[in-house]
């Protein structure tokens, strides 16, 4: 009987932006073994993931007026 999986307590990353455009934001993540990459759209809320890195990890981070906050994010 496996039915109940818990979660392991997650660990929260931040992610720093790397590049940038008008319209998009390149955000990487610190943690070197994780390496996440994701595309964040600036004008209309749009998140593309380029590298899944560690995905059970919490993933924050922010650049101006553009805030990432992917917890359920897969
Ligand atoms: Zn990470």
């Amino acid at each position: 009987m496996a039915a109940d999986w818990t979660p392991p307590p997650g660990a929260s990353h931040e992610m720093v932006c790397e590049a940038e455009t008008s319209s998009e934001a390149l955000f990487v993540c610190m943690d070197e073994a994780c390496a996440r990459r994701v595309v964040v759209g600036k004008s209309r809320p749009r998140l593309t993931v380029i590298d899944r890195g560690d995905f059970s990890a919490r993933h924050v981070g922010s650049l101006g007026g553009v805030a990432v906050d992917e917890v359920s994010v897969a």
